[in-house]
This record gives C-alpha cells, structure tokens and sequence, in this order.
C-alpha cells in the first residue's frame, strides 16, 4: 500500500488537516503538543486489553491485579480481601491447592480475567460502567460470582472505573459522583483504628477494634491530623502502661496491647484523647465483631482467656445493658456488629433505644437482601461498605442507594488484607457516604486511602466539604445548612428552570384572579383536578404509564373533594378559566420540579432549585401584585408605618411560604409528582379531623362524606400504586 493509498484508507489528510486548523484557532504555543492531544482525542474509546496478575496483599496473601489497556492508556486496579467472610457474600476464587500459598493462591481468578473477561470486554466503551459490569455478570451467570471470582470482577471493574474516568478526563470521585446520580461531592470523616482485638489479635480485648472519629475537625486534612496526633499520644500512653511491646500493631494498624476489658481500652483512648487537646472533637466508635464470640446464644468476653472467670458470659439483654452503659461513660457514637450475625432480635431491640449509630458488617453482608430485611425491622442504622463482598462498581453504588433512601449512615470500609489502591477513598467522596473507615492512620495500605483523601480535598479546594458533625445522615440535615452550590450545566436545564419558575408564578396569579370572581369552595373543588393534570402532564413529558387501575382511583380521589366542597351556584366563566389554567399550571409545575429533581443529567438538590426558580419569581410576581392590587406598595408602606411588626408578619409569611416549597421539593424527591398531587388533596380530610378533635368545628355532613371518599381513593391508589396495575 502507498501512503497515500494509507492516508486515504484512514482518512488521515482529513483529520491531520482539521487538528492543524484547530491549533492556528487556538493560537496554541506549543502546536505540536496541541495536534498529538487533539488526535488522541480523535481515537474512539475503547478497551484494547485487559491483563491480569497475582499479587500479595498487606497480610502477604495473594490477590489479584489488573492492568486495563484503553486507547488512552493503562489503568490498575487490585483487590482487597478480607477475614470475616460469609454465605450471603460474593465469593473470593481462591486455588484451593494447599501446597500452593496454602491453599490462597488466585490463578484461576486470573487466568479469568486473562481469557474470558478480557475476551468479553474488548472494544467496550470504558465509560459505560453498567454495561461493562453487567458483561461480566452475564459471563458469570451464578448469583455470588462464583464462576469467575468476585476478585477477579471487582478487579476489572475498578480498572474500567478508572479508565472511564480518563476518557472523560475527570477525577475518579467525579466519575463515580456522575455513575451514582450525585453532584455534591463530601469528604467523609474517618474512623481510625486505633486499638486492634478481638479474633485475630493476641490480646485478651474481646472486640475487634476501638476506632477514633474526629467529627469535630473543619476540614479532612485537620481530621488526618488530629487522628494520627491521637494515634501517637495512645502510643505513649500504652508504653507508660504496658511498655514498648504494646505498641506492636495488628493487621489494619491499631495497638495491640496487652488489655483485657473494653472499659480498659477505651481509658486508654480517652487518655490519649485527653492529652491532644482535641477532647470534644474526637468521638469513639467500636467494632465488636460479636459473631466472633457468640456461643449459641449467648456471647463470651473472655472467649480468648485460657482461664475464664465465668462472669464475662454474657445474655443479649446484658450485652444491651453494658452498651447502655459505656454509651453514657464514653463519647461512643458509633458500634458496629454488637450482636451475632443471625442475633437480630437483640439488634432491633438495641438500635430502636437510638442512642448511637448501629453498625451492619456482618449483619449485612453487604448483600441487598439484608439490608432491606435490616431497613424494615430497623435492626440497624447504618451499612459497613465492603465492597468486595459485592462484586461490581454498579453493584456497589446500588446498595449504597438502598441504605441512603433507608436513611441510614454509610460507611465505606477497607478489608484488612489491603493493597495501595485507593479506589475507596474516591468511592467515598463520590457516594457522599460522610464515612470512611481504612484502618489507622500508619501503614501504606491504609494511608494510601487515607492520603488520597488529602489531594481530592485539596483539588476541590473552596467546593470541598468536610462532613464533620453530619457524618451519619450528611443528606438528612443538609437543608439546614447552606447547600453546596451546583452549577447550571445546560441551557436546556436553563430553560426548565425558568419555565418552572414561571408556571409556579401562573398558578400563583390564576389562582388569585379567579378568587375574585368565584368562591373559594368552588376554586377548591377545581383545584381538587389537579391529579388528573398531573397524569396527563406526567405521561406526556415522561411517557412513563402508570397501571390503568391507578388512574381510576384517581377518580374517588378527586371526586371527595369536590363533593366536600359542597354544590356552588355561582359560575363565572373567566373565573373558571383562571382557575381550571391555574390547577393546570400546577400539576406543570409538580411534574417539571420532579424532572430537575430527579433526572440523572440534570439532577439539582431542592436548595439549588429554589435559589435558581427565585429570581424568576420575582421578576415576575412584583409587577404582577403592583398590577392586581392597586396602591399595594403605599399601602404596605402605610401598614409598616403604623405597626412595625407588619413587616416581621410578612417577611414571616415569605419564609414560610419558602419553606413550603421546600418541603414540597424534598418530599417530591422521594415520590412521584402524582402522588404528591394525590396526598394534596387528602390534606382537607386532615383539616377536617384537626378541626373536629382540637377545634370542635362542626362539619357538614357532606363534606365528611366527601373526605372519606377522598381518603379511601388515597388508600386504593397506593395500592394499585405498590401492584403496579
Ligand atoms: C471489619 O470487620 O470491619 C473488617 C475490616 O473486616 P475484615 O477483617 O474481615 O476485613
Ligand atoms: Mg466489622
């Protein structure tokens, strides 16, 4: 072939010429650096090979390595693996062959990787992390990964990962942010072990670790510091207590000295505690690991003492009670596994009493199933993330979902056989899971997550936020504080913004015009409408179909309120008008907020939402009442005159009225805009209660009558809503 046969063929002189025409655009100094970027970008994006490898983790035990080729470059990922493993987990491929690292070595994990995964994957798109996960798990076809290995998977998967974040040239948090549907990225507060026991460790402490939690530092770097000053202060104080040879660590970089009770070890933090000056900024948490020394029913504290005492036997009831009283002893806000896996009676019993953050790690599994068992019988508040217990990236970010929309805490883990990869430290920020636990701040493996925490904080610079006091439930109380800004990403999301802040304003006006020439019995019962719009609206813009039974029990629903609202003689025509285009605006108005609330590209937190719609509003609303009403400015003028609490009234009445949007907004989050319709109108039949029991109000009958309609057309549609019919 000639080169100009070559040239031809791929089209070169064409995109050797538009990069060239690029450059001179650009004025670049350095045009050739510009042209072999600007063709890099040219190249399609697609894995080119994946290759896989043994290596050891930090207990010296093998695991498995990936390096994933994309036209881009190479992106590694490895796994870690960990010590308390379970029947409702993924499962870790090991050889078996004792002769071979004991029975540990990964071979087959990676000759997987080698042949068949790498066979699958080859010219997928790396960004496409659904897909390449799903790929793996069709491959699989066995519910745990047990055919190819979830170390083999998970390996891959953090590479593409990876590899998806550099196509798309942002940082892997960002990446993972975008997969997971979140924008706010939130440095999470570590728990730091600090003292290792329990199973594997060689004193006599019964639990598995006592962990510091700097919930009181301002930022992650100051958190870093203030958990390893702690961490060198316990240092001196075990050697004070119990010499040099208490300092040696365990697996995951807690002291392991020679301490027998919890209350002995949880002294020996407060002193170090005490002696950082730091002492209300650093809460403790506990990992008890009580599947570990649970005997039928009841659970051993000395279960490591060759000469027990008898007196450390103890029920669940007891359990509880000592919990009880180290949470009033001890600035404890976190346990984690305070009963047996299957123990679940006494894990409700305790997380109900609320008085710290309840842990699942081997309560859950990291498996939905138990997570959503755990939800419903509030046998916990918060998920300990073990990634590798899942499988996949997708996967992962699924059940963080499920325990967010639980309202639970989330804790990304580590395991204790780690590697450098430090994967989790972007997986928490992303998921805004306010909590990262990765061992002690010593030990490469664990402060390669730890140190990777330092430089995304430092990139997001003024945008980052440190979850500190809001490590639990960051979402949960995020409205009362400033909401981190989001930027407007499209003009498209301009547009629906503006348009919703206007539709709320039409409805806002319709409404009070048709005020003025209809009563408002008959505006209610027009308003009562509103659902059917909604699903008019909903189905047009979404095209998402309800089931058919779903809409007929919008017909109860409507109908209640307008037999409430009693038979009105006096019809107006433009009065109808405004207010049947005014209810119309409304349910415009519920299914768009929904849309910008929820859509996975133009997702806003409620916050944002509001502060964007306002000035809308406003320019719209002001000359709106200055035209309807006339005189209003003088007229407020002359009422704030006369009483200066008139304005404390209004400026009242206008927070209120945003707080109700608000609400509005953060309950159409978590429903969809027609059930936000449908609850509306069952809020007369709650008028109608209070009025009756606290105000003794007499009601009519037909308005009793109509409610009740109302309310038993709410019920029928939830449940048509839950058949999905
Ligand atoms: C843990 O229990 O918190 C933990 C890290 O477990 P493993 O030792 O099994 O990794
Ligand atoms: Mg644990």
């Amino acid at each position: 072939m000639s080169v100009q046969e070559y040239l031809d063929k791929h089209m070169l002189s064409r995109k050797i010429e538009d990069a060239v025409n690029a450059a001179v655009r650009a004025k670049t100094p350095d045009p050739v650096l510009f042209i072999s970027n600007h063709m890099k970008k040219a190249v399609p994006s697609v894995i080119t090979k994946v290759k896989a490898r043994q290596i050891l983790d930090s207990r010296g035990i093998p695991t498995v390595e990936v390096d994933l080729f994309t036209n881009k470059g190479m992106f590694r990922a490895s796994v870690p693996s960990g010590d308390s493993t379970g029947m409702y987990e993924a499962v870790e491929l090991r050889d078996g062959d004792k002769g071979i690292y004991l029975g540990n070595a990964v071979t087959k994990a990676v000759k997987n990787i080698n042949e068949k995964i790498s066979e699958a994957l080859v010219g997928m798109d790396p960004t496409v992390q659904l897909q390449i996960d799903q790929a793996m798990i069709d491959l699989d076809k066995t519910e745990k990964k047990t055919e190819l290995g979830a170390n083999a998977i998970l390996a891959v998967s953090i590479a593409a990962c990876k590899a998806g974040a550099a196509e798309k040239e942002v940082p892997l948090y960002k990446h993972i942010a975008d997969l997971s549907g979140k924008s706010n990225s939130i440095l999470p507060v570590p728990a730091f072990t600090v003292i290792s026991g329990g199973k594997y460790s060689g004193n006599s402490l019964p639990i598995q670790d006592i962990l510091i939690l700097p919930t009181g530092a301002s930022r992650f770097e100051e958190a870093l510091q203030m958990g390893s000053e702690t961490y060198h202060h316990l240092k001196a104080v075990i050697t004070e207590k119990y010499g040099a040879n208490g300092c040696s660590v365990g697996e995951d970089g807690g002291f392991t000295p020679n301490i027998s009770s919890i209350r002995e070890g949880l002294d020996t933090v407060k002193e170090a505690i005490s002696r950082t000056g730091y002492a209300d900024k650093i809460k403790i948490g506990i990992d008890v690991a009580a599947t570990d020394f649970c005997i039928g029913t009841k659970y051993d504290l000395e279960f490591k003492s060759p000469n027990k005492s008898g007196q450390n036997f103890k029920s669940g009831e007891d359990m509880i009670q000592m919990y009880k009283e180290l949470c009033i002893d001890y600035p404890i806000t976190s346990i984690e596994d305070p009963f047996d896996k299957e123990d679940w009676e006494h894990s409700k019993h305790f997380c109900n009493l609320g008085l710290c953050q309840v842990v699942g790690d081997d309560l859950l599994m990291s498996n939905p199933k138990r997570i959503e068992r755990a939800i419903n019988e509030s046998a916990c508040n918060s998920l300990l993330l073990k990634i590798n217990q899942i499988g996949t990236v997708t996967e992962a970010i699924e059940v963080v979902k499920l325990a967010k929309e639980g309202n639970w805490g989330v804790v990304v883990s580590h395991r204790c056989g780690e590697t450098d990869d430090s994967f989790i430290a972007d997986l928490a920020v992303a998921i805004g899971a306010g909590q990262i636990k990765a061992g002690a701040p010593c030990r490469g493996e664990r402060l390669a997550k730890y140190n990777q925490l330092l430089r995304i904080e430092e990139e997001l610079g003024d945008q980052a936020v440190y979850a500190g006091e809001d490590w639990r439930s960051y979402i949960a109380v995020a409205w009362l504080k400033v909401a981190p800004l989001q930027v407007i990403r499209s003009q498209l999301q301009l547009i629906k913004i503006s348009a919703l802040g206007l539709i709320f304003c039409l409805s806002v006006v319709g409404g009070n015009i048709s005020l003025r020439f209809l009563p408002v019995s008959f505006n209610q019962a027009v308003g009562a409408t509103t659902p059917f719009f909604t699903a008019v609206f909903a189905y047009l813009m979404t095209m998402k179909k309800e089931g058919w039974v779903t809409y007929v029990t919008l017909i109860p629903v409507v109908t209640g309120v307008i037999i409430a609202s009693g038979g009105e003689p006096l019809f107006h025509l433009f009065g109808f008008i405004m207010c049947i285009g005014a209810t119309a605006a409304r349910a415009l108005k519920s299914v768009l907020q929904g849309i910008l609330l929820s859509s996975e590209a133009e997702r806003l937190t409620s916050m944002n939402l509001l502060m964007y719609m306002a000035p809308v509003a406003v320019i719209f609303l002001l000359p709106a009442a200055i035209l309807m009403e006339e005189g209003v400015v003088g007229i407020t003028i002359a009422l704030a005159r006369d009483d200066w609490k008139f304005l404390v009234y209004l400026i009242f009445n206008s927070a209120l009225a945003y707080f109700v949007n608000l609400t509005n907004f953060l309950v159409t989050k978590h429903t969809s805009p027609l059930t936000l319709q449908v609850l509306g109108n069952a809020k007369g039949a709650v008028a109608v209660v209070i009025s009756i029991l606290i105000f003794r109000n007499p009601v009519s009958v037909t308005g009793m009558l109509g409610y009740s309609l109302t309310v038993a057309g709410v019920i029928l549609y939830n449940e048509a809503k839950k058949r999905n019919v």
